[in-house]
């Protein structure tokens, strides 16, 4: 347990882009950064949970080996 409760994020939790910011209080908000370099096509922090998404891409640590374990 680390204490703080992610919020149900859907695909931003397993994509590359997401950045996960805590504030005071000791909830987390998922920050999409491909807002940064594209804010007309994504909102900074999206409405959760997201569903479908056109800038999602996998985190590669989130990607299981077929095979492994
Ligand atoms: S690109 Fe889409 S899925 Fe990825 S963090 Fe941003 S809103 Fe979430």
């Amino acid at each position: 347990m680390d204490g703080v409760s992610r919020q149900p994020a859907g695909l931003c939790n397993t994509c590359c882009h997401q950045q996960l910011v805590p504030n005071t209080r000791g909830s987390v908000f998922s920050l999409c950064r491909r807002a940064r370099v594209e804010p007309e096509r994504f909102p900074r922090y999206p409405r959760l949970p997201v569903t479908r998404c056109a800038g999602y891409e996998a985190r590669a640590e989130d990607v299981t080996e077929p095979g492994a374990g």
